[in-house]
C-alpha cells in the first residue's frame, strides 16, 4: 500500500505496465483486477483517505512489502481509475 502524492511516482511503473501489456479489468469504481506478468490477476484498490489523500493497495508481493513500492498493475489500474474519476467528476 502507498499513498500516491504526484504522477512522477508512477512514471516507472507506467512504463513497465506498457511493456508487459497489462490489462485492466473493471471490478467496481476504486477496484481493478490487473494482469501480471504470469498472466495472474492481482486486485488492486484505489481509495480517498480521511485527508483526501490517494491511497493505492495491490494485492501482489511488491504491494504487500513494508516499504511502500509503486508496482506496475498499481500505475495500469491508477490510470483507468483517474479517468473514470474525471468522468465522474463531469457526469
Ligand atoms: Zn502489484
Amino acid at each position: 500500500m502507498f499513498i500516491l502524492e504526484s504522477a512522477a511516482q508512477l512514471e516507472k511503473a507506467i512504463i513497465k505496465a506498457r511493456k508487459q501489456r497489462a490489462t485492466v479489468k473493471f471490478i467496481s469504481f476504486g477496484v481493478y483486477a490487473v494482469s501480471g506478468s504470469k498472466g495472474n490477476f492481482y486486485t488492486v484498490k484505489c481509495e480517498r483517505g480521511t485527508r483526501g489523500e490517494r491511497i493505492v493497495s495491490c494485492a501482489c508481493k511488491a504491494g504487500q512489502s513494508v516499504k511502500p513500492l509503486v508496482c506496475f498493475h498499481s500505475a495500469a489500474a491508477l490510470s483507468l481509475h483517474v479517468g473514470l474519476a474525471r468522468q465522474r467528476q463531469t457526469a
